[in-house]
């Protein structure tokens, strides 16, 4: 499939991308891996009558921080999966970056890349969402900061203005004793997308088994990737036992919209939200107590 025309932009700075999407970002697209949005101009999904390839901001690539983790919107799929630091300091998302798509996809895709095209698949959004990440967003007016989960509004659609781009994560350490979990049942094509995924956050109380803390949020279960905040509240003060993980598993249902699509079935989807959750929750209240 052949590319439309477009006028060609490479940006040596941030100052000068934002300059060049606010003269024409109504009708521009910003590149960064192109992992995503090559092929949705090949499909003519996205007609960019100007494509802005901001991968020379190297000021984007980076990952730092100790109470407040910073990720630059630019840093890849693969710099992520191979961060010591991460590993250390937020394992969640090197889990994370480790289940996309496969090697080569990791190493050009970026996380900013993963979070702007807002699919629902998008896997490092539930992870982003249960730490309760903070994006920045830039324009020549000056940044701004969103919380990651007011972000998605729709499939393909962000609170994002066209002269607006994210430049990075803020990312609030975690209680020590809680713990997060990355689960996806990818689809068996050669994109690896997610018929459903769930990342769970949670610490529990060593002696009673009590639930402190909660967070959960979904992948390819709605239009978009959500957090689950009545599943949450339901679950915190409760002590982890069947009952309360059926209860809490049949919520998410309540709480999702998934549909059936080339991927899987709305009920196959329903089937393993609740199987991966139930099994995250007690992997954790396991590791927990042990
Ligand atoms: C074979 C294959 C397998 C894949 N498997 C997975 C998978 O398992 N899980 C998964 O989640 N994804 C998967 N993907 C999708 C994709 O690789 C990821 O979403 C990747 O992170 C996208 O990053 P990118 O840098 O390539 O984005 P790009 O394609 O460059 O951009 C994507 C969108 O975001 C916008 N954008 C990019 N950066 C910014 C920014 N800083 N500010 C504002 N807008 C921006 C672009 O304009 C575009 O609309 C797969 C893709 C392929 C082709």
């Amino acid at each position: 499939m052949k590319l439309r025309k477009f006028k060609y932009y490479e940006p040596q700075g941030l100052e000068e991308a934002l300059s060049l999407l606010d003269r024409f970002g109504h009708v521009a697209a910003i590149l960064a891996g192109g992992t995503d949005l090559v092929p949705l101009m090949k499909q003519k999904t996205v007609q960019a009558k100007h494509l802005i390839n901001i991968k020379h901001l190297t000021e984007l690539d980076f990952i730092r921080g100790d109470s407040m983790l910073e990720i630059g919107a630019l840093t890849t799929i693969r710099g992520i999966e191979k961060s010591d630091f991460l590993q250390k300091k937020c394992p969640l998302l090197r889990d994370t970056a480790g289940r996309i798509g496969y090697v080569q996809i990791r190493n050009v895709g970026t996380i900013g890349g993963n979070i702007c095209n807002a699919s629902p698949a998008a896997d490092f959004a539930p992870a982003l969402m249960v730490l309760d990440a903070t994006v920045e967003i830039a324009s020549v007016d000056g940044k701004k900061s969103a919380s990651i989960n007011s972000f998605f509004l729709n499939p393909g659609e962000t609170i994002l203005d066209k002269n607006e781009m994210i430049t990075r994560f803020w990312i609030p350490r975690t209680d020590e004793g809680t713990r997060c979990i990355f689960r996806k049942v990818p689809s068996g094509n050669s994109s690896g997308l997610a018929i459903a995924s769930v990342a769970v956050l949670s610490s529990v109380d060593k002696v009673s088994g009590v639930v402190r803390e909660a967070r959960i949020a979904v992948g390819s279960m709605a239009p978009t990737p959500i957090r689950c905040f009545k599943t949450e509240k339901l679950l915190v003060g409760e002590k982890i036992s069947d009952e309360i993980l059926n209860i809490a598993s049949q919520k998410i249902v309540e709480e999702t919209k998934p549909i059936s699509d080339i991927r899987g079935s709305r009920e196959y989807r329903i089937h393993l939200i609740k199987v991966m959750t139930k099994d995250a929750l007690m992997d954790i209240y396991w590791r927990n107590l042990s």
